[in-house]
């Protein structure tokens, strides 16, 4: 079975998946969706950049869905350029180039996995704060929070992980 690539031109919506895991350890901010939360035993994300592993994992699926690549790619974290960069800003530039590339967001969501602390305060902050820098409207975007049962390594604390979709649709 094979998709004519007449077909494929006519297709008007690309979804993309994204996934990122940042390690915790004592000494760095608790970047998420732009919003810097406090950690119970005073953990943060190990990162060239802010480490926003939220925001990593929503660019990961924008550039997923146009089969453009990775982060690593537009911003190769030996680049000095992105050493401590706001991952909100890189993911303006990642619309940009979805714009550019002629589609828009029908949504994105994402699911964060964190044993620590509580997210529910802050998930409207984190949405507010993507959809903003993203051109969209809250209630494009979504944000979800669970932990994962103490197993593994975001079990442990080890790190956080977010896994995110995205739905684009062409102008
Ligand atoms: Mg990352």
């Amino acid at each position: 079975w094979k998709t004519e690539p007449s077909t494929l031109r006519a297709m008007q919506l690309r979804i993309g998946n994204g996934y990122d895991i940042h390690r915790l350890v004592p000494g760095r901010p608790l970047i998420l969706g732009g919003q810097t939360l406090v950690h119970p035993a005073g953990l943060g994300l190990e990162g060239h950049s802010d480490a926003d592993v939220l925001v990593h994992a929503v660019m990961d699926a924008l550039l997923g869905a146009l089969s453009l690549g990775d982060i690593g790619r537009w911003f190769p974290p030996e680049d000095p350029r992105w050493k401590g960069a706001d991952s909100l800003v890189l993911l303006e530039e990642v619309m940009a180039l979805v714009s550019s590339e002629g589609w828009s967001v029908v949504n994105v969501d994402a699911v964060v996995v964190a044993e620590r602390p509580k997210l529910r305060a802050h998930i409207e902050a984190m949405r507010a704060a993507i959809a903003r820098h993203m051109g969209v409207a809250p209630d494009q975007v979504g944000v979800k929070a669970t932990t994962n049962e103490r197993l593994g390594p975001t079990g442990r604390e080890e790190g956080i992980a977010v896994h995110a979709v995205a739905l684009l649709q062409r102008d």
